[in-house]
């Protein structure tokens, strides 16, 4: 079952609320497109405080490991998660329009009801390499030498073997 915690972002930034657990990794449903297993758990922190010219910030840390596949031979590839983010709090359109002009700093449009963990959720998908692969020296297909152990599973490891052999 999803796991939720559900804030008023604002509120609890004025009051520098701080919540940290940790979320079991089966429990963040978009994210099981992007990985291979899901054991185990992540650690998180989320804190409430005001940036220097007191706008309310959300600061999110996440830290555990995940294993993504590789795009190469379709193997196991553990992937260390150590985010922190500050997320700017807009409380509505024009704030959200004014707040994003600055680009070193990540704006979002806080509800009175926001659920924290898919925040968490969508940070930790937006942190992931867009195509993920072994370094060569690790990667099953590069060291069977092009052989055929994973071969035929994939558009992405046949196009490899096909460069490998040109
Ligand atoms: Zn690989």
């Amino acid at each position: 079952m999803p796991e939720q915690l559900i804030v008023d972002a604002i509120d609890f930034a004025r009051n520098d609320g701080v919540h940290h657990g940790k979320i079991s990794i089966a429990g963040l449903g978009r994210l099981q497109d992007y990985l291979l297993g899901n054991c185990g758990e992540l650690k998180y922190t989320v804190a409430g405080t005001l940036d220097k010219t007191a706008k309310p910030v959300l600061r999110i840390t996440v830290q555990g490991s995940i294993n993504l596949r590789c795009q190469r031979c379709l193997g196991e590839i553990k992937h260390v998660l150590d985010l922190r983010t500050d997320l700017l709090l807009a409380s509505n359109e024009s704030e959200l329009c004014r707040f994003d002009e600055d680009e070193s700093t990540d704006v979002i449009l806080a509800g009175s009801g926001m659920d924290v963990l898919a925040l968490i959720e969508d940070e930790i998908i937006l942190s992931l390499p867009i195509s993920p692969r072994h370094v060569e020296s690790e990667c099953a297909i590069i060291k069977a030498g092009g052989g055929d152990t994973a071969g035929e599973k994939s558009p992405f490891s046949a196009l490899a073997q096909l460069k490998k052999l040109h």
